[in-house]
């Protein structure tokens, strides 16, 4: 908790109420796996980064006006190692097409998740003037906004309400195992709403949150993505 209130406060700083992927080590504070990755302002750190990763490598523009980043083009998946550096600039350029004077903070470059496998799942928070910080768990990633399947509970959750959450979602079935796909590692998952739901608590300042794609798989879950507004 101390941790997360560094990253909180340093981000702060920055001048910035919107935060991405470069606050992910607010996730890791609670005990949300991330992938191995870091975010760096220089195309050589980032080929050290993805040398140290030892495979293909995601990367991903970090900027507060970029909200969307597939969007202008600002996420590249499976990139060759030796293509890391050319990719830097690309980003930053795409970035500087969408908006001349966008505050760019570096790029983060990411382990790949193995998608085939997983589930993308959203796990968000809005904070209500009435009931307080709202978690809300659905399907996630390119079908959030066709399918609209997402249920919605008051934090903080219990063991059971955040159990209930998975139960209440269209595409259970889907975590479950349906048509001979494995099933995800739902203890885990349980686990990591109940760990945002605590995030979100102890940190009234957080209005607003969302790891999209939360990728749920057989051996456990990883935030692929993440997006937070302080007040
Ligand atoms: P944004 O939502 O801002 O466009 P994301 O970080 O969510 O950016 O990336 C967009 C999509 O790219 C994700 O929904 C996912 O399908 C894919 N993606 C992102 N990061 C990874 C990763 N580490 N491994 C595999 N796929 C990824
Ligand atoms: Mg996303």
């Amino acid at each position: 908790r101390e941790r997360a209130r560094e990253i909180l406060e340093s981000d702060a700083r920055r001048g910035s109420n919107r935060l991405g992927v470069e606050a992910m080590e607010l996730l890791d504070a609670y005990g949300i796996p991330t992938p191995q990755g870091d975010v760096v302002s220089s195309p050589v750190e980032a080929e050290a980064i993805a040398e140290e990763i030892g495979d293909d490598v995601v990367m991903k523009i970090v900027s507060p006006d970029i909200l969307h980043k597939s969007d202008i083009g600002g996420v590249e998946v499976a990139v060759p190692v030796e293509e890391v550096r050319d990719t830097y600039e690309d980003l930053v350029v795409r970035a500087r097409n969408y908006q001349e004077d966008a505050t760019i903070l570096g790029v983060q470059v990411q382990e790949m998740v193995d998608l085939d496998n997983g589930v993308e799942t959203i796990l968000g928070m809005n904070r209500d003037p009435q009931f307080g910080p709202l978690l809300l768990f659905g399907l996630g990633g390119i079908f959030v906004e066709v399918l609209e399947d997402n249920t919605v509970s008051v934090a903080p959750v219990s063991e059971t309400e955040a159990e209930g959450m998975l139960d209440d979602i269209d595409s259970a079935p889907l975590l479950r195992g349906a048509r001979g796909r494995d099933p995800v590692d739902e203890a885990t998952l349980v686990e990591t709403i109940q760990r945002l739901s605590q995030l979100v608590t102890d940190f009234p300042a957080i209005v607003e949150l969302d790891i999209n794609p939360l990728v749920a798989r057989p051996d456990g879950v990883q935030a692929v993505d993440l997006r937070l507004t302080l007040d």
